[in-house]
């Protein structure tokens, strides 16, 4: 029986597993890594941490990632997602510390980006249903009818009384564009306090870099060719200490009469965002950060999302269009090497 499960999750992950993969240079590592695998917050992880203390590092990383899992999941009635959604058009509900901070950050980066980003989609989320058994094409009046409860503006956190709402029935949050993000940053900091100081962290695609590689030169990663099967990648970015997150409508998604429809939405119209993009990389010090905007950016599209980029301190964000184009942010220039000879870059 376990065994099966875990065939099903090695598929899984074959299937729908790292948007972003790693690429080794053959070069000898000073120590071979520990690592830790396993299956958490929708997605397969992978941990490499080199060091003495890595073991217990990594095993106390797992466990944080587990407890936020509980935490966060929208699948699990206890969740304090689940506590607010549950709650809404009712009462306040006292939250812990961290789902304030996390509420609140979802809350910043929806400002960010106009409503572009939006927390509050998750009655849109479900009305689609796109990768789940349920998914299908709404009719324009409930899209519009669940539109009116997509408003980030709305929804109030007080940090003061530690409590958060929803003011209207039918209401819910939805934090599937940020939590992955967040872990990555938690589990950078536990790896950080047990000592670590290089490792490599790939929650499903979302990847943090601590450190250089051993050795001494920049990791390697690949992103993804939207157009092309999992594992074929355009190009490969080389950093340090970087969180690098990818949206893409290639990501989740089904298709009828010839059209596709994937999993990140427009909260203006309702419906899945413009397919001008077909992928969004962002690389930022903070995986919450990278996570929160991939999303938002490949909503605002290549001209609004590239502004913002270049606006925001430390991002970098590399666009990749339906008509084979990577434009990227200035900074991407010293980072990011193209190599499939199909696509053309722009450095704006
Ligand atoms: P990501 O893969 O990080 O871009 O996150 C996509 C997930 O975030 C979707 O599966 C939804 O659960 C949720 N989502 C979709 N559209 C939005 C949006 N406009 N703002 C915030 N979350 C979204
Ligand atoms: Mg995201």
């Amino acid at each position: 029986m376990k065994k099966n499960l875990s065939a099903a999750l090695l598929l899984l992950f074959v299937i729908f597993g790292s948007v972003v993969f790693l690429l080794f240079m053959p070069e000898r590592f000073s120590s071979k890594p520990s690592s830790e695998e396993f299956y958490a917050l929708g997605t397969f992880i992978r941990f490499q941490a080199w060091g003495e203390n890595a073991p217990e590092a990594l095993e106390a990383a797992r466990i944080s990632v587990q407890a936020l899992e509980n935490r966060f999941s929208l699948f699990s009635p206890s969740s304090e997602v689940e506590i607010l959604n549950s709650a809404a058009g009712l009462e306040e509900r006292l939250f812990s510390e961290e789902s304030l901070f996390l509420f609140s950050k979802a809350l910043e980066y929806a400002k960010r980006t106009k409503g572009a980003f939006d927390p509050t989609i998750g009655p849109l989320t479900q009305l689609w249903g796109i990768g789940t058994a349920k998914e299908r094409i709404p009719s324009p009046e409930e899209i519009e009818k669940t539109l009116n409860l997509v408003d980030y503006q709305s929804f109030q956190i007080f940090p003061e009384r530690g409590t958060a709402a929803l003011p209207r029935k039918g209401q819910a949050v939805d934090l599937g564009a940020i939590a992955k993000g967040y872990a990555g940053d938690v589990v950078r900091e536990v790896l950080g306090k047990h000592g670590i100081s290089q490792a490599l962290i790939d929650m499903g695609g979302n990847i943090v870099t601590l450190g250089n590689k051993p050795g001494g030169s920049p990791w390697r990663i690949g992103i993804q060719n939207p157009l092309e099967p999992r594992g074929k990648y355009l190009g490969i970015l080389s950093l340090a200490n970087a969180s690098v997150v990818t949206s893409g409508n290639y990501e989740r998604y089904f298709e009828k009469d010839g059209k596709r429809y994937h999993h990140i939405f427009d909260p203006f119209t309702g419906y899945p965002a413009s397919q001008e993009l077909l992928g969004v990389t962002v690389i930022s010090p903070s995986s919450l950060e990278a996570d929160a905007l991939s999303t938002g950016l490949y909503v605002l599209g290549l001209s609004r999302g590239m502004q913002l980029a270049t606006d925001l301190k430390g991002v970098e964000a590399l666009f990749i269009t339906s008509d084979r184009r990577v434009v990227g942010t200035p900074g991407t220039a010293s980072i990011f090497t193209l190599t499939e000879e199909s696509f053309s870059l722009e450095i704006r």
